[in-house]
């Protein structure tokens, strides 16, 4: 297995992940030893954060993916879209707690589907939900500092052009690759948005911007180990051709109440770490990979043996709107656990340090002084610093 740390750079083939993703007991434990390895060599025992405020810009969408608990149509209670006013009395708020990342969620394209949603967005003065994204990304840079993180879904060039002026960074899941996960009784047969082909062509026109960009799986959907095998390596072919992918995250299911997949499975711990481990040896020592704390509250330790080294955006001031029944960490309890296995948690910024510090052109000039402020010399979030 030590040989899978050697791989000088290449990462683990096709086959071998494959192979890997089905590794149980000992071979398990060797499999997150070797990832473990891997990731200490390149980025020691410093696993990090992003203190974020959550705004759901919409919940509003066109689409009905199987397992979302976060859309709601109209008519339903929390159905709409929140005013400007709405919008910087959350981001102050975060502001407040020391929050450096405003996670813009929504729901995508609900214009095209539901004429209250038109509507709505005409009031706004909009035609389009991308176009309000961008406006309000720009008010909350400017009116309170914080740095916007939009995941809007699908869009055309140009909007994620417009979104590159006032964000930090932004994020599309891939959840999986495979056209498979379209077919009747697969989560995403409703989800027009969820085209494979769309998705990816997202993630090469913000590689063209050179804009950050977060991705990632959510496994125990459905898809085969080899779909997700295929998942890991398009994103190590794209970002290796752009360089623009700053973090992958881990995903795992959970049903909840509800919804279409209430009845199936969550996803297991086991396959939750073998995933995380087999992205590790794909993806590289250098790529962020990471696994939402609050997904996986009693593995903390696991997942870090496991080769993971971000726990991605917590908030201190708003609930998780995709996962509302899994609470955030405290942020302090989670420092104190990394300690207990040995490592040290340190906060970051939408944009993770080496984006800031080391690679050139992925803070354009309208991001310079904003990021400048919250940054401190390595890259990471200052420790008092609060937007200004
Ligand atoms: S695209 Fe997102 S918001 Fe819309 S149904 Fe799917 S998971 Fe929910």
């Amino acid at each position: 297995m030590k040989s899978l740390t050697q791989a000088n750079g290449e990462g683990l083939e096709r086959t071998q992940a494959i192979g890997l993703m089905k590794a149980e007991g000992a071979q398990l434990l060797e499999l997150m030893h070797a990832a473990a390895e891997l990731r200490e060599g390149a980025k020691g025992r410093v696993v990090t954060y992003s203190r974020k405020v959550f705004i759901p810009l919409t919940t509003y969408c066109r689409d009905d993916c199987g397992y979302c608990t976060f859309k709601r149509d109209p008519g339903q209670p929390g159905a709409g879209y929140l005013s400007p006013g709405e919008v910087l009395e959350i981001a102050r708020r975060g502001r407040e707690q020391g929050c450096k990342e405003a996670l813009f969620s929504l729901g995508d394209k609900p214009e095209l589907r539901f004429p209250e949603a038109a509507a709505a967005l005409g009031r706004l003065g909009h035609r389009t939900t991308a176009g309000y994204l961008a406006e309000m990304c720009r008010l909350v840079l400017d009116e309170t500092g914080l740095l916007p993180h939009p995941n809007p879904g699908t869009l055309s060039r140009k909007e994620i052009g417009a979104l590159r002026q006032a964000s930090g960074s932004m994020g599309v899941m891939l959840e999986n690759l495979s056209p498979r996960m379209q077919h009747p009784g697969m989560p995403h047969e409703h989800a027009p948005d969820k085209k494979p082909g769309a998705r990816l062509a997202n993630l090469r026109f913000a590689g063209e911007m050179r804009f950050p960009f977060t991705t990632g799986l959510l496994i125990g959907i459905g898809e085969t180990v080899e779909e997700r095998v295929d998942t890991l390596c398009k994103i190590r072919e794209i970002h290796r051709r752009y360089g623009h992918i700053q973090e992958v995250i881990i995903q795992n299911f959970r049903a909840k109440p509800g919804i279409p997949m209430a009845d199936t499975p969550d996803a297991t711990l086991t396959d939750l770490l073998r995933t995380i481990a087999v992205a590790r040896l794909v993806l590289g020592g250098d790529m962020n990979i990471q696994a939402p704390p609050n997904l996986s509250p009693e593995a903390y330790p696991m997942l870090l043996l496991a080769g993971i080294n971000d726990w991605g955006g917590i908030s201190p001031v708003t609930p998780d709107h995709i996962n509302p029944e899994a609470p955030w960490p405290q942020i302090e309890e989670l420092a104190r656990r990394c300690a207990e296995v040995g490592y040290t948690l340190r906060e970051r910024l939408t944009v993770y340090p080496e984006y800031i510090t080391q690679k050139e052109g992925f803070v354009p000039a309208a991001l310079q002084a904003p990021v400048a402020r919250l940054a401190d010399s390595e890259g990471y979030a200052r420790a008092s610093s609060l937007p200004a």
